[in-house]
């Protein structure tokens, strides 16, 4: 099965997109994961990514469309995949429809997280991610503990870069310019299902679920 997950930085799609990949057992693929990783890595493509994610400004389209070539190529990628912070231009979504004709991959479906700016700018200001196993925390929900309820790592949690005021003003601001006419773009199509982001995690995963006709 193949899964691409639109959503405002913040909405959920990251969780979802890890939960989802671990209960169908297909790969999780996050383009912001991947880039940093890179620029931890202080790899070509982190050196060239690091400023532009810093700000929350979008790396060229030409960069990303060959990092996800790339991946989706890979054996890996074979057996499903859960699409999570990809395609995000316009330009991007032609990119990615080529690249799943020319690999003959299926037709993937296509869900939108939803969520007031209200809503995610207070999330993303309490959110956390451990540095160790990339997953994303709220400071509510960690009850005084430094143990990451993931992977078990201790004090691992950082703040994002990006999760600054400014930057995630900025980063809203690129989605409803930017992303969120590629989600029109699909809905159009009648191709999108759309889904209330602020739900309880587990309540957004069994509605996913529940419209993917899936039963586990
Ligand atoms: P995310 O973890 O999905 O919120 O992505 C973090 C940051 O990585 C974004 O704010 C962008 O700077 C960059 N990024 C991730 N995916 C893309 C993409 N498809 N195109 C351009 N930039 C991206």
């Amino acid at each position: 099965m193949q899964i691409v997950i639109f959503g405002a930085p913040g909405v959920g799609k990251g969780t979802q997109a890890k939960i989802l990949s671990s209960r169908l057992n297909i790969r999780h693929i996050s383009t912001g994961d991947i880039l940093r990783e890179s620029i931890k890595n202080k790899t070509e493509l982190g050196r060239k990514a690091k400023e532009i994610v810093d700000q929350g400004n979008l790396v060229p389209d030409d960069l990303m469309g060959g990092l996800i070539k790339e991946v989706l190529m890979e054996e890996e990628s074979q057996h499903g995949y859960i699409l999570d912070g990809f395609p995000r231009t316009l330009n991007q979504a032609t990119i990615l429809d080529k690249i799943l004709e020319e690999l003959d991959h299926e037709t993937p479906h296509y869900i939108s997280l939803e969520a007031e700016d209200s809503v995610i700018v207070e999330r993303l200001s309490q959110r956390r991610m451990c540095s160790v196993c990339n997953s994303i925390v709220n400071l509510k929900n960690l009850e005084n503990t430094s143990v990451c309820p993931f992977c078990k790592s201790e004090n691992s949690f950082i703040k994002r870069e990006d999760d600054d005021a400014e930057v995630i003003q900025n980063r809203l601001n690129v989605f409803h310019n930017t992303t969120s006419p590629v989600i029109e773009h699909y809905k159009r199509k009648n191709k999108v299902i759309v889904l209330d982001g602020t739900l309880p995690v587990n309540i957004v995963t069994d509605k996913i679920l529940d419209v993917l006709d899936i039963k586990l």
